[in-house]
């Protein structure tokens, strides 16, 4: 049983929230139900810190990350202690679950985190993600505008943010037939241009507007507006003139992928009228850029020790080649 048990915890990542499955079952409305107990549960008293001595076990009901298709609601059986320090105000006190689900809510962090991504991420609509966590479309709505509100209250989280992305995201309000709302999205590009990891959603603001942006800068304090040094756009001028408005001092760039593509299309057309020039036709097998037309489009780092010798010698054939050298350095 303590394997089956296991092997449960470990399928559905119950092992991951630090409580492990003591049943299941299926109800009629396409819901998996998993019975589950604290795996340690913290039984010292929030007042003095000793140890209490369970009292009861309280039920909670919390839907969790969807399995295999289908939505799921945790039973928690949570205990409760008493404390039987008599200097202690504190007489009864539940285990802390707090890691688990945030306080006043009746979905696990991870959901949250979950449903968040799928609809700034996967562009999910809202209706989409309430029927795959079985919840309704006011409450997911609610929990996804929550947290997004919640990631501006950690302060911390804005630490160390050199490069920041903005982008516009529509908010799939599929319900009703009501305007698509706009949201403007702040992403912190920062450890991915270190590579040190991913991109970290930062904050949400209602629109897409110069205003929306300028007022969240503005929000900030002097020292997080210090740091940013670039600020990654998809090219909208309402974002490039707040960002020249509150940060003086910080680049406005297009996103690094629109950035690319462009600076690629450039590299080729260079390559074919030099190509032309000096071969006098469109390029062909044989011709020394043509050859290397793939190469050029590399990424030096990715390149093999041939590809590299390869890309010198057509780059030197011809003394013209020197446009396509120096685009190719830029
Ligand atoms: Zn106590």
């Amino acid at each position: 049983m303590a394997e089956n048990t296991a092997i449960a915890d470990t399928i559905c990542r119950t092992i991951d929230l630090g409580v492990t499955i003591t049943g299941a079952a299926l109800d009629g409305q396409d819901r998996t139900h998993l019975y589950c107990e604290l795996r340690a549960p913290d039984d010292r008293c929030p007042g003095c810190g000793a140890a209490g001595r369970l009292r009861d076990h309280v039920h909670r009901e919390i839907a969790d990350l969807p399995i295999v298709g289908h939505p799921t609601r945790l039973h928690l059986q949570v205990p409760r202690y008493r404390c039987e320090s008599t200097a202690c105000d504190q007489s009864i006190f539940r285990a802390d679950i707090d890691d688990i689900v945030a306080p006043r809510t009746q979905v696990t962090r991870r959901t949250t985190a979950w449903m968040l991504r799928r609809m700034i991420v996967d562009k999910m609509s809202v209706t989409a993600v309430a029927a795959a966590v079985g919840l309704g479309w006011d409450t997911v709505n609610t929990i996804a505008l929550s947290a997004a509100r919640n990631l501006a209250a950690a302060p911390e989280r804005l630490d160390r943010v050199r490069i920041l992305g903005v982008d516009e995201h529509k908010w799939k309000h599929v319900r009703g037939q009501g305007d698509p709302s706009f949201v403007t999205v702040l992403v912190d590009l920062t450890p991915v241009v270190d590579g040190t990891g991913p991109a970290r959603l930062l904050d949400m603001v209602a629109g897409r507007s110069k205003a929306a942006l300028k007022n969240w800068l503005d929000a900030r304090d002097q020292a997080f507006r210090d740091r940013i040094r670039v600020v990654t756009m998809d090219g909208f001028s309402g974002y490039r003139t707040a960002t020249a408005e509150s940060l003086d001092h910080a680049r406005a760039v297009m996103d690094p992928f629109h950035v690319v593509h462009l600076a690629a299309e450039k590299l080729t057309r260079c390559r074919q009228r030099v190509q032309t020039d000096t071969c006098g036709h469109r390029g062909r097998s044989g011709d020394p850029l043509y050859g290397i037309r793939r190469t050029l489009l590399t990424r030096t780092r990715l390149l093999t020790d041939k590809q590299k010798t390869r890309l010198k010698t057509g780059l030197d054939a011809h003394d013209e080649h020197v446009a396509v050298a120096i685009t190719y350095a830029i």
